[in-house]
């Protein structure tokens, strides 16, 4: 639609998503298909959640965007936060992103972005000049075993990884660590290669939770990780100590 874009969520008061008291900003449709995804909310790219939407779901003006999140401006502020744009995948709907961005520049709020980097190499790098940090999911370093949990190859989110980092942004890197998948000691040493190839001195590692299990069944959509264990902090000890030990930090 245009001038607008779809969201499914705005969640004032995240600490979670990039630095200080931010607002996230949820936007509908994601190419990849990931097997622990804790939004199936948010991966059909239009009205189409297994035939149910959650409350918040419609399309949205920048203005009313920008109208939420100037309401916390303060708290920006006093903490040193600002907006970060999650989904599903932001760059499903750049242009009004891009939009948002400018906005939010202009009003001098601290710009950060969530996702998985796969866009067509050109939006990307015209993409990523609007935001100060991008918070970068890893799913896995081998391009089969991507292929495998998310339905898509790594290959281009690769790609646009280094080509942020050739352009001096401020990028975080996160690995969702996942069992059966990416969590294996080894899997650990293969990340912490890529990255020291690439350049990159710090990350962070997401545990694998369970919290999206219940929209699954309020969704109506099987839910393809039931009853595999969660993760905790304490679980990743060794995993973590494997980056450390190659000079990165978590
Ligand atoms: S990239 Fe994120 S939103 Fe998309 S399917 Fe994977 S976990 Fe879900």
């Amino acid at each position: 639609m245009p001038g607008k874009a779809l969201l499914f969520n705005i969640q004032k008061f995240s600490l979670h998503d990039g630095p200080g008291i931010r607002t996230v900003v949820f936007f509908k449709g994601c190419p990849l298909r990931c097997r622990w995804c804790a939004n199936p909310e948010s991966r059909e790219s239009g009205f189409g959640t297994g035939g149910r939407e959650t409350a918040d779901t419609r399309y949205y003006t920048v203005e009313e965007v920008m109208e939420t999140c100037l309401q916390d401006r303060p708290f920006y502020e006093e903490s040193g936060g600002g907006v970060t744009l999650s989904g599903g995948e932001v760059l499903m709907q750049a242009g009004f992103a891009t939009a948002l961005l400018d906005r939010l520049g202009e009003a001098g709020i601290h710009r950060a972005i969530e996702t998985s980097a796969l866009a067509p190499p050109a939006v990307w790098r015209e993409f990523i000049t609007h935001v100060e940090l991008l918070i970068i999911d890893v799913k896995h370093y081998n391009r089969e075993r991507h292929i495998e949990g998310t339905g898509v190859s790594n290959e281009t989110c690769l790609a646009n990884l280094q080509t942020a980092l050739d352009n001096s942004k401020s990028v975080l890197p996160r690995i969702p660590v996942i069992p059966g998948f990416n969590d294996s000691l080894e899997d650990a040493g293969e990340f912490a290669c890529l990255f020291t190839a690439m350049g990159i001195s710090k990350i962070e590692l997401l545990p694998f939770h369970q919290f999206g299990e219940k929209k699954y069944a309020d969704l109506g959509i099987p839910y393809p990780m039931h009853g595999v264990p969660q993760l905790h902090r304490e679980d990743l000890a060794e995993y973590q100590q494997v980056f450390i030990d190659r000079g990165i930090s978590v």
